[in-house]
């Protein structure tokens, strides 16, 4: 007796972002296993997402420094219905805002938390998720 496999949807390609030359160099550290972030040599502000100036006093004279990339959770919801068929085979989603120790919030994704272990104002540091030949910064309870 032979079986019949169900027809085989194509597996949508996953979404991941298409770095900017400006951005390049975060998305390189990521690859490396750093967190590296924008510093202005004229304010000191801290600056995210990269640019090509400061977002506090418009200076071009921005260097890249290594951080450890540990924050705080800022926000959060649980996306249980997918936006898009890529999204479709993954679990519920933690969908987070933390701000970093340095200053700057950015938009990311929980792993490695339940639910019931998700606290605004909890601990988090980084988590670097491979996708494709770009490693996402995602986070996870420090
Ligand atoms: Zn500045």
């Amino acid at each position: 007796m032979t079986t019949t496999a169900a027809p085989q949807q194509p597996q949508p390609a996953p979404i991941v972002p298409d770095p900017t030359p400006t951005a390049q160099p975060f998305w390189d550290a990521l690859a490396a296993g750093r967190v590296d972030l924008q510093h202005c040599a004229e304010c000191g502000q801290w600056v995210y997402y990269p640019r090509s100036r400061c977002s506090a006093c418009m200076s071009p004279n921005l260097v890249w420094e290594t951080i450890s990339g540990a924050g705080t959770l800022y926000t959060y919801t649980i996306a249980r219905q997918p936006t898009t068929p890529a999204f479709s085979e993954a679990p519920d989603l933690v969908l987070a805002v933390v701000q970093l120790d340095e200053g700057p919030k950015l938009t990311t994704s929980l792993e490695n938390v339940t639910e019931d272990g998700v606290r605004i104002g909890m601990r988090v540091k980084p988590y670097f998720h491979r996708a494709g030949d770009l490693t996402l910064l995602r986070y996870q309870p420090a």
